[in-house]
């Protein structure tokens, strides 16, 4: 299958700080999903994207590869910018920012709504 996901130049390569995570729920702000919700399958940090689950749908229409094989349509999600998308705290249910605090030894996500770590 054809890749969806556009190179990206080498510097642009850097590890970013990324605060939505995978199987986070999260909420799409902008775009034709606008309002749908989904769980984050992959985290694309390079971009500053994510993949998630049911949202920003693309259709690829493979062409027949062997003859007697029937060409066909691959539905796929494509990465949504992160901007674009808000996670749903699990604690309070809502859309909410996230924040980081120091825990004892490690740095946790923090819901900026009822101060949970998530
Ligand atoms: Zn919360």
């Amino acid at each position: 299958m054809r890749s969806l996901f556009r190179s990206l130049p080498r510097w642009y390569n850097a590890s970013k700080n990324m605060r939505i995570k995978k199987n986070d729920n999260v909420i799409v702000l902008s775009g034709k999903d606008k309002g749908k919700t989904g769980k984050v399958l992959q985290v694309l940090p390079a971009g500053e994207r994510a993949v998630v689950q049911a949202v920003n749908i693309r259709t690829l229409h493979a062409k027949p590869k062997k003859q007697g094989e029937k060409g066909q349509m691959i539905k796929s999600e494509a990465p949504v910018h992160i901007s674009n998308i808000m996670m749903i705290c699990p604690k309070c249910a809502k859309p909410a920012r996230l924040g980081a605090r120091m825990d004892e030894k490690n740095k946790v996500r923090v819901c900026k709504r009822c101060d949970a770590v998530v």
